[in-house]
Order: structure tokens, then C-alpha cells, then sequence
């Protein structure tokens, strides 16, 4: 059966590249080839693991900008932007993006996969903050979809990650959280066999208000890394509290009754983002040349 789709508005965005989006897919589809959109690579290993003979990678890592709607609470992003910069411009105004642990993750892969965010646990995913997803489908069209334009559509895209056609852009909510209680305890991986039960414990009763996660991380010996880092196996809990500072330290204080070695809870501002040497992506699909340089095993 046919239907009607409306077409994303050229208003918004950036036409020129939405444009060239749909150029690329539909010469790929009158070449009998498939299309995989990716923003940073950060998740390639299933493309590679697929296989991707016969088949056009769309970068959509030059597609990028941010449009904040402070009165709507909104911010409109295109298809290859990074958290980095939403949590910036959000800042501006007070607000924040339901964003992850990594700034140069991409909101597309992020946000259409889900998306567990420091907020998580009072928020829910950030795939429902999504309001409006345009996309080039695979037959070379622009649509627009939201909860009441191709509501089938925006239904499967929440969660369906990239399988719908290349996202151009993103609209989503933004939240009234200017600063929050968060940061990171750190152990050395021997410690293990006390942190991660009593972490499990302490996350049982927690009120909704508290995001956090565990992790055992070892990290090669490497003059790059800060010594508390190089060459160190370690668990490391880190977490938001939204929460004022008394009640966060009464939260917080079973973990802290554990001696972390290091402790950096502490009230953050959004807007301090713009201080953090946040790093850019590597070339996507990365090489063998740049190898991770960590391991790290991940609870939430
Ligand atoms: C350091 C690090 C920390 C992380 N922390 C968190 C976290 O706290 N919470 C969490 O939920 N996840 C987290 N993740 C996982 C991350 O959300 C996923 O790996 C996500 O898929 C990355 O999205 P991307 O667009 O950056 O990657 P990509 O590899 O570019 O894309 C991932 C998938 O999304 C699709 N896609 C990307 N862009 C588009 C687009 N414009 N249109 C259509 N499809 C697209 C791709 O086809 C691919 O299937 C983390 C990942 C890393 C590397």
C-alpha cells in the first residue's frame, strides 16, 4: 500500500546537504546498492561484521549544528552531530541534553538506539525526548516524522537505530537542570571483590534520582595516561545525583565509606562543559593503526 508522506520542510536544516543525503541514496538504490549511515563509528563493528561489500557508507560527520529552542525547551540537531556540542548550547540556556558518558558520541546513533543517559533512572531514554526525526527514506524522499506525521515511522525509529534511512536531523527535549552532583570513586581492581557487591547493593534502594554505573577498566601502561591511569586495573563507579548537595552526600556516603582513592563527586554546571578538553573523534572505521586503548567492562 502507497502512502502519503509529508515532506520534511526545506526551512529548516541544512538543504544542501539533505540534498546531496538524497542524492547518494538514491543513486546507491539505482546501482542495486545498500546504504549504512554513520556519524562517528563508534558502533562500525556490526556494519563490519555484515559485511559491507556492496555497500555505500554515508558520513554524516560534516551534517552538524545545533538550534536551541529555550522557550520550546528544544534542541534541533543535525544528522552527525556530537553530544558535545548539544550539551554546550543547551548550556547556554540553562538546559540539558539527555546525553551519555562520552561528548564525542553522536546524538543519531545514540538517541535512535535509545540512549541511557546520566538522567536516566528520572527521564527514562533519550529516544523518547525525541520529538521530530527527518530522515532521507530509501527511496531518495525527505519525510519528516513525528508522534502525529508518520507516527508508525517515529514509533520505529525510537529504538530501531538506523534502519529507516539516514537521519538529516533530530529534534529533542531538553531539560530545566542547570548543575548537578556528579563525577567518578576509583579502587584498584583488587578491591573488586568488596566495590562491586556493595555498589549492586547501594543501587537497590537508590531513589530515581541517582544514574550511575560500575565498571572494571584496565588500561595499557602508556606515557599519554596520567599515572593514576597507566597501566592500572581499576573499578570505577561514576554517576549523576539529581539531587542538592546535602542529600547527595548522604546518598553517596555507604560508597564513599569504602575509601575510594580518588573521589571527584562534586556540584558540576553544564556550562563548565565548554572548559572540558573534550577530544574529537578518531577517523571513522578506525584503523588497525589506532587500536583502543582500553578494556573496561561496563554495569548500569
Ligand atoms: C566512549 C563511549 C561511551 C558511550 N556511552 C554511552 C552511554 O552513556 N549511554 C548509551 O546509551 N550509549 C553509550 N555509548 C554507546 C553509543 O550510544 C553507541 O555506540 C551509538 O550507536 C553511537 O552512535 P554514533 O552515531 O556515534 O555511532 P555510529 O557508529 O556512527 O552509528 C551507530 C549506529 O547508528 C546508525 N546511525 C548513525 N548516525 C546515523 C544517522 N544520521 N542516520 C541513521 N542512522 C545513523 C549507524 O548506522 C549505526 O547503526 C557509548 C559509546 C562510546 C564509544
Amino acid at each position: 500500500m502507497e502512502r502519503r508522506r509529508r515532506p520534511a520542510t526545506g526551512r529548516r536544516g541544512d538543504p544542501a546537504r539533505r540534498a546531496e543525503v538524497a542524492e547518494v541514496v538514491r543513486a546507491a538504490a539505482a546501482a542495486g546498492l545498500r546504504v549504512a549511515p554513520q556519524s562517528t563509528g563508534h558502533n562500525a563493528a556490526p556494519l563490519a561484521e555484515q559485511g559491507l561489500r556492496d555497500v555505500v557508507l554515508v558520513r554524516l560527520s560534516e551534517l552538524t549544528g545545533v538550534t536551541i529552542d529555550e522557550e520550546a525547551r528544544t534542541a534541533r540537531v543535525l544528522g552527525g552531530t556530537l553530544w558535545c556540542d548539544v550539551v554546550a548550547a543547551a548550556a547556554e540556556h540553562g538546559l540539558a541534553a539527555m546525553h551519555g558518558s562520552s561528548p564525542d558520541v553522536a546524538v543519531a546513533g545514540y538517541a535512535l538506539g535509545g540512549g541511557l543517559s546520566w538522567y536516566a533512572r528520572r527521564h527514562g531514554l533519550a529516544t523518547n525526548s525525541l520529538v521530530a526525526v527527518e530522515l532521507v527514506a530509501a527511496d531518495g524522499s525527505l519525510v519528516r516524522a513525528t508522534a502525529e506525521d508518520e507516527p508508525e515511522l517515529f514509533w520505529a525509529l525510537r529504538g530501531g537505530g538506523g534502519n529507516f534511512g539516514v537521519v538529516t536531523a533530530l529534534e529533542l527535549r531538553l531539560l530545566p537542570i542547570a548543575d548537578v552532583c556528579a563525577g567518578m570513586l576509583l579502587w584498584d581492581r583488587e578491591r573488586a571483590p568488596e566495590v562491586v557487591p556493595a555498589w549492586t547493593a547501594w543501587t537497590r534502594d537508590l531513589p530515581e534520582s541517582v544514574t550511575s554505573s560500575m565498571r572494571v577498566m584496565s588500561f595499557p601502561p602508556m606515557p599519554e595516561l596520567p599515572p593514576f591511569l597507566s597501566g592500572r586495573r581499576l573499578v570505577v563507579v561514576d554517576g549523576a545525583l539529581l539531587e542538592d548537595d546535602g542529600r547527595a552526600a548522604e546518598l553517596l556516603a555507604p560508597l564513599r565509606a569504602l575509601a575510594p582513592e580518588m573521589d571527584t563527586f562534586g556540584r558540576f554546571r553544564q556550562r563548565d562543559c565548554r572548559r572540558c578538553t573534550w577530544t574529537r573523534p578518531a577517523p571513522l572505521l578506525r584503523s588497525p593503526a589506532t587500536p583502543c586503548s582500553a578494556t573496561s567492562t561496563t554495569t548500569r
